[in-house]
């Protein structure tokens, strides 16, 4: 099937496919080498991206996503464009006195290897010439196309559904269709990574119709180009926007009556939801794991219920695993070349050597304490982890549905487990701006730590969550707590991270863990949150007990590989994307 002359590097640092068309091959999709070119690639576009190595930091998993789509794309030489903003400045969370701080830190593009490539201009009601500069960073055969400006402000700064971040979105959506014409790219498809980049949608049927396309021919041609990827599980939690703030940031930028009398039609009740219309131009759509694609309850103008295709979010397993354990993959026939597991890969995983995998855990315990040594805990010390200690770990945003307080409901019984079995917990994440409540919680947990004499030389939270510090706990923990309220979480992909980076996984039947039944992992059950937390418990303790127990140690391990590799693949997500984007 594959040709003998291609050369992976093993380590899997910088090597590429010499040539894409192996990686269609591979995936049996031969002909996608006539339908993506660099001048007619897959073109992405995101309100946010989580890649701080070309500069830009995120806030969460959709960020993340958007950083790993575009770098399996550049391991196999797909043509591939990431459109987004860059943010003039970025936010990094401390802990003053028990409380979360946010600081806001100047980042220009140039710093990151990115070259200013043009400028572009979008209109508001307020300016007929708002000037955008367009950044462009080149890797491979993909490439970051952003638009910035002085006062373009922080990621998911303000209200959801305010002036500004509407601004945001056009300027996104306008200015980032107006760039790709500048450097001379026509997309093949449009992927809109959620709502918020609606607009880029409405710019291609904007041009389309300004050329003299027929309007409903132009929605036809758009829907068929368009894929949205939905991540929210609730329509109403979704941004909408009022008939004015459309004539003052989005009318402006149409140029023709056809056009804007459509748009104008769609509003109910004087506001438009986003979702709406953007399910109106895109026939394709998508959620993040089976389950969310089941659940998400979405309607179209109509009031027809919308259908999701699931495409579970993979990761890139050379930015999120220890190299030597992605080497292993390799050499024993887990993964194919392509990072797809082989037909016989779950044979091969049972035949992994337990000390084999001991080892690798100690190497990543050791990757931990260098990058914990760089950061700061709530006392503003540093911690280092013993190696022959067992380590929990809880690490994620905080927000509410996640629940970062459920392993400590009861303090005795955490004490317990953790004085028991040698073992420690770290928590880390960040506190969304505003939420106070959160805010909140995440004191009031640190003063139950704080009270407790075990507790205090055993739990710690490690200021400043971001994509280092995920790396650096997925390497060298050995438990990962993820137990989001059930039917909340969209996918989730610390917890992917994590199984790939052989840890014991404790989790509510959530999110893209339970797009694998039955629970091979350490499922929390129960009706009510005090059997859950009851659960959890149980959970974290026979966890102890498993890490002194080899045998037991790398059944639970090989298992949760069995069955969540080919879900963990950020190659078959491609792959899957592929599919579903040029049937
Ligand atoms: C992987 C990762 C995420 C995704 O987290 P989930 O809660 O599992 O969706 C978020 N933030 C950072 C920094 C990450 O590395």
């Amino acid at each position: 099937m594959v040709g003998k002359d291609i050369t992976i590097n093993e380590r899997g640092d910088s090597a590429k496919i010499e040539n894409e068309e192996r990686f269609y091959e591979a995936i049996k999709r031969q002909n996608l080498s006539e339908k993506l070119s660099p001048e007619r690639p897959y073109v992405y576009f995101t309100m946010e991206v989580y890649d701080k190595k070309n500069g830009i930091k995120g806030g969460g998993g959709l960020g993340v996503l958007a950083a790993d789509t575009r770098r399996v794309a550049e391991r196999f030489n797909v043509p591939f464009v990431l459109v987004t903003p860059f943010y003039p400045w970025e936010s990094h969370q401390e802990l003053a006195g028990g409380a979360v701080k946010d600081v806001h830190v100047n980042v220009h593009p140039e710093e990151f290897g990115f070259e200013l490539v043009d400028t572009v201009s979008i209109k508001t009601v307020y300016s007929s010439h708002v000037p955008l500069s367009i950044y462009q960073k080149l890797l491979g055969s993909t490439r970051f196309l952003c638009m910035t400006e002085p006062d373009f402000g922080e990621l998911y700064s303000g209200d959801g559904s305010g002036d500004h971040r509407l601004y945001q979105e056009v300027a996104l959506g306008f200015g980032g269709y107006k760039a790709m014409k500048a450097v001379g790219v026509k997309p093949a498809i449009i992927q809109l990574n959620e709502t918020a980049t609606f607009f880029a949608a409405l710019a291609r049927l904007d041009e389309l119709v300004y050329n003299g396309m027929d309007l409903y021919e132009a929605i036809v041609y758009v829907r068929k180009h368009t894929l949205y990827t939905n991540h929210t599980l609730v329509q109403a939690a979704e941004s909408e926007f009022s008939f004015g703030q459309f004539q003052r940031f989005v009318f402006p930028n149409l140029r023709t009556k056809s056009l804007k009398r459509w748009i104008a039609n769609q509003f109910q009740d004087g506001r438009l939801k986003l979702s709406s219309i953007t399910i109106e131009l895109a026939e394709l759509r998508s959620g993040v794991s089976k389950l969310h694609a089941r659940v998400a309850n979405y309607k179209d103008l109509n009031g027809e219920r919308i259908k999701f295709v699931p495409i579970t979010n993979g990761i890139d397993i050379h930015e999120w695993v220890n190299p030597k354990i992605v080497q292993m993959y390799h050499d024993k026939g887990i993964l194919n070349r392509f990072d797809i597991p082989t037909p016989d890969y779950q044979t091969k995983i049972e035949q992994l050597s337990i000390i084999e995998l001991r080892d690798l855990k100690l190497e990543g315990r050791r990757e931990l304490n260098k990058v914990l040594e760089g950061r700061k805990n709530q006392h503003g010390g540093t911690v280092q982890v013993p190696e022959d200690a067992t380590l929990f770990n809880f690490k994620r945003r905080f927000v509410d549905y996640k629940r970062p307080w459920l392993p400590f409901t009861d303090v005795a019984r955490l004490r317990e487990i953790l004085e028991n079995h040698n073992a420690y917990y770290i928590l880390s994440g960040k506190v969304h701006a505003g939420d106070f409540a959160m805010a909140n919680r995440l004191k009031e947990i640190l003063t139950k730590v704080e009270k407790d004499k075990i507790l205090k030389g055993r739990v710690f939270y490690i200021e400043d969550y971001d994509e280092q510090l995920a790396l650096a706990l997925s390497l060298g923990a050995d438990v990962s707590i993820n137990n989001p309220i059930v039917g909340l979480e969209a996918c989730g992909t610390s917890w992917e991270k994590d199984i790939a980076n052989l840890q014991l996984l404790i989790s509510t039947a959530d999110g893209g863990v339970a797009d694998e039944t039955p629970a091979v992992y350490l499922e929390i059950t129960g009706r009510s949150e005090t059997d859950e937390v009851t659960s959890l418990y149980n959970n974290m303790r026979f966890a102890g007990e498993v890490m002194k127990n080899n045998e037991e140690w790398s059944r639970i391990i090989k298992d949760q590989l069995a069955a969540y590799l080919p879900v963990i693949s950020g190659a078959r997500m491609l792959k899957d994307y592929l599919n579903l984007l040029f049937k």
